[in-house]
């Protein structure tokens, strides 16, 4: 009957929601993996030292350029600030063709360079000395602001003749080859970092950055004195940045208690597999393949689907995106249907009622769970930096987009960190104007 299949179902899908012994385990491991991180033991998070010791002060003025690289687009943009305030933007995207991702990564910068002519020249800068900030979010070593070392590509790249290579130096020699224009390559951030910077312009209390889009990565504003790794000389910075790169989280084995069969057969048909433990529960890349994976699995124990059709393309690996979780949670959201009913059939698929519940129960737990994943996180840093007020800055389609993670993540941080306030607030496109506004506080610290 209905109800005992209901069972099985909230059975097989229990240990994706966490009881409170599991939060407070989760908890303490990402304590301790800062800890350990922080004090350069070995550790799953990086804890990587920015170098952004501080924020805008309110005196930047000009022009300052921002090149976006590792985010959906490829993007160059203008910024033009007064008073360290942002007040006209330029913005052009470029493609990057799949040839040039995967490859030689000369040939990569060569054309990053030629496309910083193109947008320089079409402004008429060309002779105008421009700051420029490198967002490059790919996981690096920095060891100062401006040299960051490439340690892996992620995502749709891989050309492993610059691994282990300084991105900055690798643009500086590729627009020196080219010398028609005179950019100056004051500081090398990732999205998060920028996300943070371009928050802090919008609320000042802001002292997290949070990436919820195709992956996930948070940082936050340490004291300085905390942070041991600091290549450079120091001139009294009491905070800085530290990107925490938490997509690795877990990629040593220490969250291995939550791993579900699920996992492993999402982490199986990924990329890379074995790494990016934390980002595959929780970022926009993976939700949809988790759900996927669940219904497949459900289909095939006759769970699910029971009909007389097959839920064919359904089957395939990499078929149902995230923005589909989010339109059948939006039904969630709604008490309604249509959304996942259209969905389905778009598979081939005529689902019954009972069909329709059980998808949305599992795009629900599935989402929940990376909202309780992050608001743990989340929690554990509000704590450490212990403001009283504190904002995070978000940006990120899946955070944007999905209906519910926004209403879940501020339910649940009040109740992991009942005596710190805070608030979220959306830093749209932190991964351009950070990067130019990191490139004038770079420039004034210069
Ligand atoms: P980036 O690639 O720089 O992270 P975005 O922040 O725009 O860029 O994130 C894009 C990712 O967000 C997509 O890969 C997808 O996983 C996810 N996404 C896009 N649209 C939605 C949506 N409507 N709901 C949930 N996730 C979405």
């Amino acid at each position: 009957s209905d109800d005992v299949k209901r069972q099985k179902i909230v059975q097989k899908l229990a240990r994706l929601q966490f009881s409170a012994s599991t939060v407070r385990k989760i908890q303490d491991v990402f304590v301790s993996e800062m800890n350990k991180g922080i004090h350069q033991q070995p550790s799953s998070l990086q804890m990587e030292n920015t170098y952004v010791p501080e924020l805008l002060d309110g005196t930047e003025e000009g022009l300052y350029l921002a090149l976006d690289l590792g985010g959906t687009n490829f993007r160059i943009l203008l910024l033009e600030l007064a008073h360290g305030t942002p007040i006209r933007e330029k913005v052009k995207k470029y493609h990057i063709s799949s040839d040039l991702r995967v490859g030689s990564g000369i040939r990569l910068f060569d054309y990053l360079a030629e496309c910083v002519s193109d947008f320089v020249i079409a402004h008429g800068l060309q002779d105008v000395e421009l700051p420029l900030g490198f967002t490059f979010s790919f996981p690096m070593i920095q060891h100062s602001l401006d040299i960051g070392i490439l340690v892996t590509w992620t995502k749709t790249f891989n050309c492993p003749d610059v691994v282990n290579e300084d991105a900055v130096k690798l643009l500086r020699e590729a627009l020196d080859r080219r010398g028609d224009t005179k950019v100056k390559v004051m500081a090398i951030l990732n999205d998060t970092t920028g996300t943070l910077v371009q928050g802090s312009t919008l609320d000042h209390d802001t002292a997290i950055g949070l990436i919820l889009g195709t992956g996930s990565n948070a940082c936050y504003l340490e004291r300085a004195d905390r942070v041991e790794h600091w290549e450079t000389e120091r001139h009294g910075e009491r905070e800085v940045i530290i990107d925490i790169e938490w997509g690795a989280f877990g990629d040593n084995g220490v969250l291995d208690f939550i791993k579900t069969d699920y996992d492993r057969e999402n982490d199986a048909n990924s990329l890379i597999v074995n790494s990016f433990t934390f980002e595959k529960y929780i970022s926009g890349k993976y939700l949809g393949e988790i759900v996927r994976v669940v219904l497949a699995k459900l289909t095939k124990e006759g769970l699910l689907f029971i009909g007389d059709h097959t839920p064919g393309s359904l089957l395939v690996p990499g078929n149902l995106t995230t923005d589909l979780i989010s339109d059948i949670e939006q039904d969630s959201v709604d008490g309604g249907d249509s959304n996942t009913k259209e969905i389905l059939m778009k598979f081939g698929i005529v689902p019954d009622e009972e069909d329709i519940k059980i998808v949305q129960y599992v795009c629900e737990v599935v989402s929940n769970r990376a909202a309780l994943l992050v608001s743990i996180c989340l929690a554990v840093l509000l704590k450490r930096i212990d403001k009283k007020n504190v904002t995070i800055a978000v940006d990120g389609s899946l955070y944007k987009h999905h209906p519910r993670l926004e209403t879940w993540i501020k339910q649940y941080i009040p109740l992991l960190a009942p005596d710190h306030k805070f608030k979220m607030i959306h830093a749209e496109d932190g991964s351009g104007k950070g990067a130019a506004l990191v490139a004038a506080i770079a420039q004034r610290l210069h």
